[in-house]
């Protein structure tokens, strides 16, 4: 192989966080916490619209942290997306929780407002109130939020939104994120920005975020000793890993620009093809487009979205199925699951394709040729 390898969502700094770990360095603030982390959280909330941040090791962290002030225990059960990555479910296991799994919708491929209304409704009429739902706003575009808050205001449940992937997405004019309770970003390398790890937990509840800040710093109490009346955690984010974050937060517009015209070069080279559907981008906002998914007809365009992937492969450009949903995964065999099989069959025929903001026309040409080739196999 020789030509470079096409990866599906590289980190791309913009010059700007070396000013800041820079400077993180100047001033011995390296770790654990600093001013940096303090303006992160600021600049951060300004933008998404939240009334407070707290800046954390991860996005896993994150939920974990907003499980346990949501009182989520042991044998509560949590409402969550099935179509997602694992880490929106693992902290519901962490807690001693049960994840009801529930499938997507097709017009955001997000979690099926009629099916948590259903299902909250079941819950209820059975005397078992779910303690917390968690919606996932996948690979950059809001769920369906309006009649998901709807229900679970009227029943007093916790919303806390998964937003890792959502970050620069809107829903009829707000941030996902900040939607319900408490929302979750994630800066892990192939995210929209990055700070190589970490994460944030958003909230207009001061006390909130204070608690997470303090459960997320092994739980000191106020004393000058070392005194503890809670259970902590080492969450926190390092000053030198916010010094990264605030440059990428200043181009994260510029991010999603460069990721929704990547999007449209796919559509535009490639959306003629018979049986290539793209994700669609629902009426209620923007999405961000952090990945652009296709979906493929076998039967229309001669080739599965496996053959594909592989063709890809064989040119050294990476590609992805859409997630496994979480309720055809060993580890969750025992959970309750409620669908329709849309998540089966999103990832039957899903695809993400390379969708980098540092991505060049002649990369994307390069994907889009050998997506071409491949459907006009001659068998
Ligand atoms: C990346 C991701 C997470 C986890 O974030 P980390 O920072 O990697 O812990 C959670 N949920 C979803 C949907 C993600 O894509």
């Amino acid at each position: 192989m020789t030509s470079t390898r096409i990866y599906l969502s590289s980190p791309h700094m913009s010059g700007l966080e070396q000013q800041y770990v820079k400077d993180a360095f100047d001033t011995n603030w390296i770790a654990p916490l600093g001013p940096h982390v303090n303006a992160f959280e600021q600049e951060f909330a300004e933008l998404v619209g939240a009334k407070h941040a707290a800046a954390l090791s991860s996005g896993t962290a994150a939920i974990h942290l907003a499980l346990i002030l949501a009182g989520v225990g042991a044998g509560d059960e949590v409402l969550v997306s099935s179509l997602t990555f694992s880490a929106s479910v693992n902290p519901i296991v962490y807690v001693g929780a049960k994840p009801v799994l529930i499938d997507s919708e097709p017009s955001s491929w997000n979690l099926d407002p009629g099916l948590v209304i259903e299902t909250i409704e079941r819950k209820v009429r059975e005397g078992k109130l779910p303690k917390a739902v968690l919606p996932v706003h996948l690979y950059g575009q809001s769920a369906d939020m309006d009649p998901i808050l709807d229900v679970c205001q009227r029943y007093e449940i916790p919303v806390i939104e998964d937003a890792a992937e959502a970050l620069g997405a809107s829903y009829k004019g707000r941030s996902p994120g900040t939607l319900g309770k408490a929302g979750i970003y994630s800066f892990n390398g192939n995210k929209i920005i990055t700070t190589s790890s970490g994460g944030m937990l958003v909230s207009d509840d001061a006390d909130f975020i204070a608690h997470a800040r303090k459960l997320a710093t092994q739980a000191r109490d106020t004393a000058p000793h070392y005194q503890h009346s809670e259970i902590g955690y080492n969450y926190r984010m390092s000053n030198v890993l916010a010094g990264i974050g605030r440059g990428q937060l200043q181009v994260l517009e510029d991010r999603v620009l460069a990721r929704r015209r990547n999007c449209a070069f796919y559509q535009q080279t490639i959306g003629d093809l018979p049986g290539i559907g793209f994700m669609p981008e629902a009426s209620w906002g923007r999405h961000t487009r952090w990945l652009t998914v296709i979906t493929v007809d076998p039967e229309q365009f001669g080739a599965t979205r496996e053959d594909i992937r592989l063709a890809l492969e064989a040119e050294n450009i990476e590609a992805r199925p859409v997630w496994k949903p979480m309720h055809l995964q060993p580890v969750f065999a025992g959970c309750e699951y409620v669908g329709n099989e849309i998540a089966e069959m999103l990832f039957r025929d899903g695809l993400c394709l390379p969708s980098g903001s540092n991505l060049s026309i002649t990369d994307l040409d390069r994907v889009a040729n050998v997506i071409r080739m491949s459907g006009c196999r001659l068998s």
